[in-house]
């Protein structure tokens, strides 16, 4: 059975394995992830675009990347002028987009959604400011009314599949991976992946966006048990990640992510692989089936 995140056992060759694995696993492979479109993006546009790019992060990493290039593509070089001008021309410009099961009514809905919400306020981090309950552990508060803020914008749309699936909410259960891909990215300071857009918001209560890559090393690490990647594990894993560094449990995020995008870790032993694997001293996936 695999081992509770109270089992969980930090020490410092963990974390100086992980450092080494952050140094080598980073700016270089921005390419293959989402947050490379938020660094392109003209400074105006760079917390939407960050916002839109997160939000389809799922799926295939090629597909993801490929609908993100297409969406900005449509949307122009200054999305952010894009976004808060008129809905008609929001639906002419994406009429054919479809990510997954994401349709161009929904994506059209949140783009409205936020040119709305951007008009009204300003930016998203003035949304996530205003909603923010600085006593409280983590962000999910401030999510959970960011959610509900666009869902008002959205209006009808809003009760559409595609578009609940695009802007995740908390009570929902899920992990909330792509909100906080997003806040993870605006708030951890700029280490050239991570933006360090936001100020005033607080690297330590981010919690980890938790896909299959860093569920399964959540798991093997000993940092949760739950055989599902929900917000629960996710909230388990995140008080694991703060054994490591309290001030900034997401550090080692992209490393693990990435570890297993690339094939460096094909969760299961590959002899071959987890010779080499700095982490192979913790992983507690079974040597032999
Ligand atoms: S030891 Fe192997 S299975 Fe375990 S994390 Fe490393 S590469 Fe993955």
């Amino acid at each position: 059975m695999a081992p509770s995140s109270r089992e969980f056992r930090p020490d410092p060759g963990l974390r100086r394995e992980l450092e080494g694995l952050r140094g080598r696993i980073g700016a270089n492979r921005l390419g293959s992830d989402p947050v490379v479109f938020a660094h392109a993006a003209e400074r105006q546009s760079t917390e939407l675009v960050a916002f839109l790019a997160s939000s389809l992060a799922f799926g295939n990493v090629k597909a993801i990347m490929a609908s993100i290039a297409e969406l900005l593509e449509r949307l122009g070089p200054r999305p952010f002028d894009a976004v808060i001008g008129r809905p008609g021309d929001i639906k002419r410009v994406l009429r054919g987009f479809r990510h997954r099961w994401a349709g161009e009514e929904d994506v059209a809905a949140l783009l409205i959604a936020l040119g709305r919400l951007i008009r009204d306020l300003g930016s998203i981090e003035v949304a996530f400011r205003n909603a923010d309950v600085p006593s409280e552990p983590n962000y999910l508060v401030a999510m959970a009314q960011f959610a509900d803020r666009l869902a008002t914008e959205a209006g009808v749309a809003a009760r559409r599949r595609g578009f609940r699936f695009l802007v995740s909410h908390p009570s929902r259960g899920g992990a909330m991976k792509r909100m906080n891909l997003f806040l993870r990215w605006m708030v951890r300071p700029a280490d050239g992946v991570d933006l360090g857009w936001w100020t005033g918001f607080d690297p330590a209560r981010l919690i980890v966006p938790l896909d299959v890559h860093v569920a399964f090393h959540g798991r093997v690490l000993g940092m949760s048990r739950r055989r599902t990647a929900d917000l629960t594990m996710a909230l388990e894993v995140t008080e694991a990640l703060k054994a490591l560094d309290p001030t900034d449990p997401l550090r080692y995020d992209f490393a693990l992510c990435h570890l297993g995008i690339h094939g460096e870790c094909q969760k299961r032993r590959v002899p071959s692989i987890c010779s080499v694997c700095p982490i192979e001293a913790w992983c507690r996936l079974p040597k032999r089936p």
